[in-house]
């Protein structure tokens, strides 16, 4: 592929809002013309190993990684990040020299923790993107536009001081409308 203009498309929404499986989609259309994509994903999330599996049963070959540092690309080529939320602050400027280099960047992420708060580097990668994908889910209680994730534990709303990043936890997420999100301990706003 020719060096071209950098260019960053995020693709955001909370859980089960379809965001792997938007980036398959996108990255599929870089296959067809044979550019050189390589997909990156951090190893907070253990989940399908060395896969990007999307819930349409699509999947796509993914270099697992600790950190920001290990993400980099020889020569133009589509770089796709996957989860960006689990990542360090230094993958805005990965991501920068990416984008300087000629690189098209895709990155998926939970805008929102479980607590409905702006997670991680998304803001700033959102900010500093030429495109925005900005998906919805289907809340679980009452099938309204899903755009938060619902943590629960034991059965029950995670309260608001648990951890950010909870892995191995008997936890799990659901998809919920703003109506239907809770979170125990919410500070006064
Ligand atoms: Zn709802």
């Amino acid at each position: 592929m020719e060096c071209q203009v950098g260019r960053l498309h995020v693709i955001a929404g909370c859980m089960s809002s379809g965001k792997t499986g938007e980036l398959i989609r996108l990255l599929s259309r870089h296959a067809v013309v044979g550019d050189s994509v390589v997909v990156y994903k951090h190893n907070v999330d253990s989940r399908d190993g060395s896969k990007a599996r999307s819930r349409l049963g699509t999947e796509m070959e993914a270099r697992v990684v600790g950190s920001s540092a290990e993400i980099m690309a020889a020569g133009c080529r589509v770089v796709a990040i996957e989860e960006a939320q689990f990542f360090d602050e230094g993958l805005v400027d990965v991501v920068r020299r990416l984008l300087r280099d000629g690189n098209i960047v895709y990155a998926t992420g939970l805008n929102q923790d479980f607590r409905g708060e702006p997670f991680g580097v998304m803001p700033t990668l959102m900010a500093l993107a030429d495109d925005i994908s900005l998906l919805t889910a289907i809340c679980q209680k009452c099938h309204a536009a899903g755009t938060r994730t619902q943590r629960i534990v034991d059965g029950k709303p995670a309260p608001w001081d648990s951890p950010l990043i909870w892995v191995g936890g008997a936890d799990y997420y659901e998809a919920r409308c703003p109506d239907c999100h809770e979170v125990p301990g919410r500070p006064e706003v």
